[in-house]
C-alpha cells in the first residue's frame, strides 16, 4: 500500500530550495490539457508544451511526492537492461533508432534544461559511471561501450586501475563512464521544473487528487474534492504512484518500494578519496550497489529488502557494510537520513507509451531509470497531445496488457531479490 501522506524524511526534501507557492484546486476550470501527476513526467510535459499550451497539472499531495522526489538522483542516459541490439531486435530497426535517440539524447535534455531555466542547485553533468561487479560483467560494459558509443553517446571503457583512480574503491574491476551522465538533486530538479513550466502559463494545483475521468462528448471532466477541470486532452504523469482512476493501468506494472539512505557529510579528508570527482555510480549487479554525494558532501546510497520487519535497522547495518566493503577509509558509517519510494517496474523491463483513449495518454515502467528518461517521455507526451502521430512518436504505442496474476506477483516481486543476489555470487564464484 502507498502512504500518500506527506513528502517523505528525505535529505532531498530537508535540503531543496523552496518550492513554487502552490493551491488545491477549488473551482470549476477550462483549458486545453489536463496532466494528473506532478513528478518529472507531468512537469516536463507542461514545461513542453508551453508556451503556446498552458496545461493544468494536478497533484495528489506536493510536487515531486512521488518517485521524483525519492529517487538517488542518478541521470543515465541507457535503459536498466535492454541495449541498442535488443531494442532494434525488440522494436525493429526504425522504431528502435528512435527509441536508442531517445534515452542516448536523454541525460542532456535533463541538464539543458537546468542550464536554460537557471535551476538553482539542481544538477551536476560529471558523468554516471558504471563499475563491474565481477571480471566476467567486464565483457557486458565493453558490449555496453560499444553499442552506446555506436550510437553517438560518449563513452569511456575504465580499466581497472583508471577506475580505482576515478573511484577511490578496489571493489570493482573496472566500468564505464557515460559522460553526458551524472546527477541531480531529485528535489531542486523537480522543483525547478514546476517553477519552470509555471512561469510558461502552466496552472499547477497541489493536494488536489484527480478523483474521476468523466468523458462528456468531446472533452474530459477531471474531478477532485472541491473543483474540476473540463479539458480535451489528458495525460496521466502517475507512473509507480497510479491509483485506479484508470481502469486496469495500475495492474500493467509492479510496484516495487526501494529504499534510500544518506550518511551524514564526510570528512573533507574522506571526499578526497571516495568519489573525488563526485561521480554518480551505480553497478551491473542485479542487487544494484550505488553511491552519490548530495552538495553538503553526504554520501547517499540505499538498497531494497525482501521483507520489510526492522527495515531501517537491518538497512543501516547493510548498506553501511557495503558502503565499506566499497570504501574501507570511509571508516564507521553514520546514517542522517532514510526513506523509500516505488518504482513502476514491467515484466520485460521496456517502457510503455500508451493511448488509454482519444486524446488520453500515458507512460510507465521506468524500471529505475527514469530521471533522464520522464523528462525524455515529457517531450513526446508534449508532441502526441499537439496532434502528432503515434506512428511518428519515439516509442511504440501499444494497448493495456494487465500482469497475469498482479496481485501475487506485486506481493512477492521483491522476492526476486533472492535470486538476483545468488547470482551476483555465483557470477564471482565462477570466476
Ligand atoms: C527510491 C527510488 C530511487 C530511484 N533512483 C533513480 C535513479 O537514481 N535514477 C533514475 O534514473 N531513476 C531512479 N528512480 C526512478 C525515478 O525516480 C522515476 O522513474 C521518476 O521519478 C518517475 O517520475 P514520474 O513523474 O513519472 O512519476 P512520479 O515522480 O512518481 O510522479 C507521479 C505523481 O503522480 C501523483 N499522483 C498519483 N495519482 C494521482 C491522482 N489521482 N491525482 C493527482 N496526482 C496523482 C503522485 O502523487 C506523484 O507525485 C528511482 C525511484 C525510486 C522510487
Amino acid at each position: 500500500m502507498i502512504d500518500k501522506s506527506s513528502l517523505p524524511d528525505s535529505v532531498w526534501a530537508a535540503t531543496a530550495p523552496l518550492p513554487i507557492e502552490t493551491y488545491p484546486l477549488e473551482e470549476d476550470i477550462s483549458t486545453e490539457v489536463v496532466i494528473i501527476g506532478g513528478g518529472y513526467t507531468g512537469l516536463s510535459t507542461a514545461l513542453h508544451l508551453g508556451p503556446d499550451i498552458c496545461p493544468v497539472v494536478l497533484e495528489s499531495n506536493d510536487i515531486g511526492y512521488g518517485a521524483s522526489g525519492r529517487n538517488n538522483g542518478l541521470v543515465i542516459p541507457t535503459l536498466s537492461k535492454a541495449d541498442p541490439e535488443e531494442i532494434i531486435r525488440t522494436y525493429g530497426k526504425e522504431k528502435g533508432e528512435q527509441t536508442i535517440a531517445l534515452i542516448r539524447d536523454s541525460a542532456s535534455l535533463v541538464f539543458d534544461l537546468i542550464r536554460k531555466h537557471n535551476m538553482e542547485k539542481a544538477g551536476e553533468q560529471n558523468g554516471w559511471i558504471q563499475p563491474a561487479h565481477s571480471p566476467g560483467r567486464m565483457k557486458l560494459v565493453e558490449k555496453r561501450v560499444k553499442e552506446w558509443g555506436d550510437r553517438g553517446l560518449k563513452v569511456d571503457l575504465l580499466e581497472r586501475e583508471q577506475l580505482e583512480k576515478i573511484t577511490g574503491s578496489k571493489a570493482w574491476f573496472g566500468g564505464w563512464i557515460a559522460h553526458e551522465g551524472g546527477t541531480v538533486h531529485p528535489m531542486a530538479y523537480v522543483r525547478g521544473l514546476a517553477k519552470a513550466a509555471s512561469s510558461l502559463g502552466a496552472k499547477i494545483y497541489t493536494n488536489s487528487p484527480a478523483l474521476s475521468l468523466i468523458c462528456d462528448n468531446d472533452h474530459w471532466i477531471v474531478k477532485t474534492e472541491n473543483g474540476s477541470v473540463k479539458a480535451s486532452r489528458i495525460v496521466l504523469a502517475t507512473n509507480a504512484y497510479t491509483d485506479d482512476l484508470w481502469p486496469r493501468l495500475r495492474r500493467t506494472f509492479v510496484p516495487v518500494k526501494t529504499w534510500q539512505m544518506a550518511t551524514k557529510p564526510l570528512s573533507d579528508n574522506v571526499r578526497k578519496t571516495v568519489l573525488p570527482g563526485r561521480h554518480g555510480l551505480s553497478d551491473t549487479r542485479g542487487d544494484l550497489e550505488f553511491a552519490r554525494y548530495d552538495w553538503d558532501g553526504r554520501l547517499v546510497s540505499g538498497a531494497s529488502l525482501i521483507f520489510d520487519f526492522n527495515s531501517e535497522e537491518r538497512l543501516k547495518e547493510h548498506v553501511g557494510k557495503r558502503l565499506q566493503k566499497n570504501f574501507p577509509q570511509i571508516g564507521e558509517v553514520e546514517w542522517e537520513f532514510i526513506w523509500n519510494g516505488f518504482l513502476s517496474m514491467t515484466t520485460d523491463y521496456l517502457p510503455r507509451l500508451h493511448v488509454l483513449a482519444p486524446g488520453v495518454f500515458t507512460w510507465l515502467g521506468c524500471n529505475g531509470r527514469g530521471v533522464a528518461l520522464s523528462t525524455a517521455m515529457g517531450a513526446v507526451l508534449a508532441d502526441l497531445v499537439r496532434g502528432q502521430s503515434i506512428n511518428d512518436a519515439p516509442l511504440p504505442v501499444t494497448d493495456l496488457k494487465t500482469v497475469p496474476g498482479h496481485g501475487l506477483v506485486t506481493r512477492f516481486a521483491r522476492t526476486s531479490l533472492l535470486n538476483r543476489r545468488i547470482s551476483d555470487r555465483k557470477e564471482l564464484n565462477l570466476e
